[in-house]
């Protein structure tokens, strides 16, 4: 069994990334582990600080573990954007395979002297634990938006520069990095976000010698995606157009069925509905037709 380090690198020796979601619940959890397990590909089960407050740590590690082990299959439990140190420390010693210390609200310095914390306790461990770090703000939430982020600029001054990519991965260690690449966290009304600034991604892995992590995904064109990939990409993160298509299809559900009280009869369609999701998303990020 690859540990996540290994499937990331695999994914990026094949030309391919590995596809990244959010749970909030286990019916999350089912859905994204049916999608790969179709198509035979790794996957990695993302939980947000609110997110794994809500189905709890340790129950979020156990879960995915469990389901590792038991079909022998590489699905992999990430602590998605981490705000602070201490949090960092809850999630390594939880027994996240990966975990994201997000310091983009920070100055350049700062964020790479917390970082640098970060991925020093990782290696303090006697297991792998992949540390990923972020570097350039590209907003905090997975929702449907009607406008950009507050204080989130696309413009090619504002992505991540090459250079500044490089030497934060060269003073952190970090293993992974999310630039700012024209993405945005949760994606805008209408599902048509602004398109990736690809040259700038291929500059960044040209410059910096880790896998690049693509964040805020929904909403951007399979085209852009395959394109930001083959650019140097190895995980790509879809949260909100799976939250949209549980939503819609448990709304469905529940007035199609309004005397129907038994959670995991209503439930199933919500389920179809986000697998359906991470399936058509699998496709493009592991260049399946
Ligand atoms: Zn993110």
């Amino acid at each position: 069994m690859n540990t996540i380090r290994e499937a990331v690198l695999e994914a990026r020796r094949k030309g391919v990334a590995v596809g990244h979601f959010n749970a909030s619940n286990s019916e999350a959890v089912t859905a994204i582990f049916r999608a790969a397990q179709n198509l035979r590909v790794p996957v990695v089960v993302g939980f947000s600080e609110g997110e794994r407050d809500f189905f709890g740590i340790p129950q979020a590690v156990a879960v995915v573990r469990s389901i590792r082990e038991k079909y022998d299959f590489p699905i992999y439990v990430n602590a998605d954007h981490t705000y602070s140190l201490e949090r960092v420390k809850e999630a390594v010693d939880a027994g996240f395979d990966s975990v994201i210390y997000d310091g983009t609200e920070l100055s350049f310095e700062d964020n790479v002297k917390a970082a640098r914390d970060a991925v020093a306790y990782a290696r303090s461990k006697d297991r792998d634990i992949v540390i990923e770090c972020e570097l350039g703000f590209i907003g905090k939430s997975s929702k449907v938006l009607d406008e950009l982020p507050d204080g989130v600029k696309i413009s090619a001054e504002h992505l991540t520069k090459p250079e500044d990519a490089a030497r934060f991965v060269k003073e952190t260690g970090a293993d992974m990095l999310a630039p700012a690449v024209g993405n945005v966290h949760g994606m805008l009304r209408g599902g048509k976000d602004p398109a990736l600034d690809i040259e700038r991604v291929a500059a960044i892995a040209q410059a910096a010698p880790v896998p690049l992590v693509l964040h805020g995904a929904s909403g951007n064109s399979a085209e852009d995606i395959a394109a930001a990939i083959k650019a140097g990409v190895g995980i790509v993160h879809i949260n909100t157009e799976l939250r949209v298509a549980f939503r819609k299809a448990l709304l469905l559900s529940l007035q199609e069925n309004p005397d129907e009280v038994a959670p995991y009869k209503y439930l199933k369609d919500p389920v179809k509905a986000m697998q359906k999701v991470v399936e058509e998303k699998l496709k493009i990020f592991n260049n399946i037709q």
